[in-house]
């Protein structure tokens, strides 16, 4: 712990103190419980590991320049995280203990929030799990909830770059009825084959079209997709997006700044007439796109300067982590202070 260099952690697991536990069981939940353990006793008929009754979530806290730590937004993920337990029909936890949780396990790994200016700053992860053992399918009757944290470095290390995406045409992410647009792992698992190909064959990520009709642009692998033209940010609108945070803020930040904002269906050949393109998420916030190949269709559209976001995307992102560190006002109360 002593000397950790913040400016150069990787987005990856670094071990903290603590992690905070709270289990549902005969209906209720029970105490919050902090454990130094990084492991769970799980029962091996749990519904979690065999049925994927698992949700999780993603959220960020920084520190200012005047040393106070702020959450980002913690009560779009509460709620996010009570949508995607009652998709998957798993005990959803109340918005007060999710709360609780937060503050308890980032005040009780304070050390770890790592300092004003490097870049870096503390990942929570919150997950919900299904432990009650169970054969045939059916929702577990008891849930742990748990939360642990691991700070993380800048996405860019080297400042926020470009990055190139390719098209999946016979791998779909989620279903129009699925469950794409909850935080569920399942989507994730669904997901790894084809981020595994866009990986292999030197992409950043892949843009994934809607399951059914192969015609509209859905999710750039774990973020969601925007574009930028004639002053306006049009983001895709279907039933197996999964919604994003950073994309809410990006809309409403976008509106501030005098853009036009468009959330509707948006077609492949569409991208050709972006200005810029972009991914969006907590983990990078922004990743500005230089290049999307659909192999199958022979097409590439390419944006802008090719190691160079595109100025909209720059503002943007710069806006949103001035907010986010407390260099600029929040006038949206998306921040909260922990004492
Ligand atoms: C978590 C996630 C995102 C990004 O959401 P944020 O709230 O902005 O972090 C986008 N797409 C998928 C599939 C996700 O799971």
């Amino acid at each position: 712990m002593e000397n950790i260099d913040w400016g150069n952690l990787p987005f990856g697991y670094l071990k903290t103190d603590y992690n905070v536990r709270c289990y549902y069981r005969e209906g209720k939940w029970g105490e919050l419980e902090i454990s130094s353990s990084e492991y769970l006793n799980l029962h091996i008929a749990a519904t979690s590991i065999h049925y994927g009754q698992e949700a999780f979530e993603g959220m960020k806290a920084f520190r200012g320049k005047d040393n106070k730590i702020r959450v980002f937004r913690w009560k779009e993920n509460a709620k996010r995280m009570i949508a995607s337990a009652s998709g998957i029909r798993m005990a959803e936890v109340p918005l007060d203990l999710f709360k609780k949780a937060i503050w308890k396990v980032v005040a009780l790994n304070k050390k770890y929030v790592p300092p004003y200016g490097s870049g870096a700053s503390l990942y929570i992860r919150p997950l919900l799990i299904g432990v009650g053992a169970e054969v045939g399918v059916k929702p577990a009757k008891d849930y742990l909830f748990l939360v642990f944290v691991s700070p993380v470095g800048p996405y860019f290390k080297e400042g926020i770059k470009p990055v190139d995406m390719m098209i999946c045409r016979d791998c779909d992410r989620a279903a129009p009825l699925g469950t794409g647009h909850i935080k569920v792992g399942g989507n994730y698992a669904a997901s790894m084959v084809a981020i595994h190909r866009a990986h292999s064959n030197g992409f950043a990520n892949v843009v994934f079209l809607d399951a059914k009709e192969k015609n509209f642009i859905d999710e750039c692998g774990p973020a969601n997709f925007f574009g930028i033209k004639n002053n306006t940010y049009i983001t895709p609108d279907s039933p197996s997006i999964l919604p994003s945070i950073t994309n809410k803020c990006l809309i409403q930040l976008a509106q501030d700044m005098g853009m036009k904002t468009e959330i509707r269906k948006v077609k492949v050949d569409e991208l050709a007439s972006f200005e810029e393109a972009g991914a969006c998420g907590t983990a990078a916030v922004i990743s500005p796109i230089s290049m999307i190949v659909d192999i199958e269709e022979g097409v590439t559209y390419k944006y802008g300067n090719q190691d160079k976001p595109g100025p909209i995307s720059m503002k943007l992102y710069q806006k949103l982590q001035a907010i986010q560190t407390g260099d600029e006002p929040d006038p949206y109360g998306w921040i909260d202070i922990i004492e």
